[in-house]
């Protein structure tokens, strides 16, 4: 998959009806070269690819950036003052670069006239643009991450669906400061791609996360009894798949013995 195709011109798209295609575009790819078909929220937060709609924020942002605080003195830089007029934000024309890079710096509250990192100024503009970019990258961390973990609540008299599991199951490794970082499991070379299935709901033989049924029609994600259990009324999540199940968890077993075994050899497990 290529990736900087879907970020490469981001900043000049301004139709959220544009990004939306795009990234649903960048979801059905990154499932498909991974063979992961699970929650797309779930393998865009784990392999570090936050949503094109805050990406391009970060961008908008790092523009603006350049034009006024690193480089005033350029051709761009001086059409963009001489155009960027001072018109308040309501008044912009929901279409231009101006419209938008200023919605993007007033939703992160950065000071459009002094320089965030003052710091850094007499060292190299590659340096000063790089702080910057990962500056930014943390406040849309935490942005991110506040809408996940509204997404994974559940209201009264509402079952949790898939997105809410893979928070929780990610819940630790969602409060890493950059979420443009995959989480730290795919970044060894071991067994990544059955783990990830799994947070993400896209197996096979956890029944929960199986959209449909036989018959091809759609249950609810809570109302997934496992069928091992049958009568007994028992999501087959997979908790219940690995820890709990009667008939399947003995299978696991072995390996979360030889696991334990391993993590107390280094200490890692009292
Ligand atoms: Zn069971």
């Amino acid at each position: 998959m290529a990736l900087p195709h879907f970020l490469q011109n981001l900043r000049y798209i301004h139709s959220d009806a544009d990004i939306t295609k795009l990234q649903t575009s960048l979801n059905l790819s990154l499932a498909r070269v991974l063979h992961v078909y699970g929650d797309h929220t779930g393998l865009l937060a784990d392999t570090g690819i936050p949503p094109l709609q805050l990406t391009r924020y970060i961008h908008l942002a790092q523009l603006h950036f350049r034009l006024t605080i690193i480089r005033p003195d350029t051709l761009p830089a001086l059409l963009f003052k001489k155009l960027n007029s001072s018109l308040p934000l309501p008044n912009l024309h929901t279409s231009t670069l101006d419209y938008h890079i200023r919605y993007a710096t007033h939703a992160f509250k950065v000071d459009l006239h002094t320089d965030p990192l003052p710091d850094m100024s007499s060292q190299p503009t590659k340096n000063r643009e790089r702080a910057f970019r990962n500056m930014m990258r943390k406040r849309v961390s935490t942005l991110w991450r506040g809408e996940l973990y509204n997404a994974a609540r559940t209201h009264v008299g509402q079952s949790p669906g898939r997105k809410a599991f893979y928070v929780q199951i990610a819940h630790d490794n969602l409060q890493r400061l950059d979420l443009f970082k995959p989480a730290q499991f795919l970044r060894n070379p071991h067994n990544q791609l059955p783990l990830l299935r799994l947070r993400t709901q896209g197996t096979n033989y956890i029944l929960t996360h199986i959209h449909l049924s036989n018959t091809h029609t759609y249950t609810p994600y809570a109302n997934q009894y496992c069928p091992l259990c049958f009568p007994l009324q028992t999501p087959g999540n997979e908790t219940h798949t690995l820890f709990h199940c009667p008939h399947s968890s003995p299978l696991t077993q072995p390996a979360i013995d030889d696991l334990m075994l391993h993590l107390r050899q280094f200490d890692l497990w009292a």
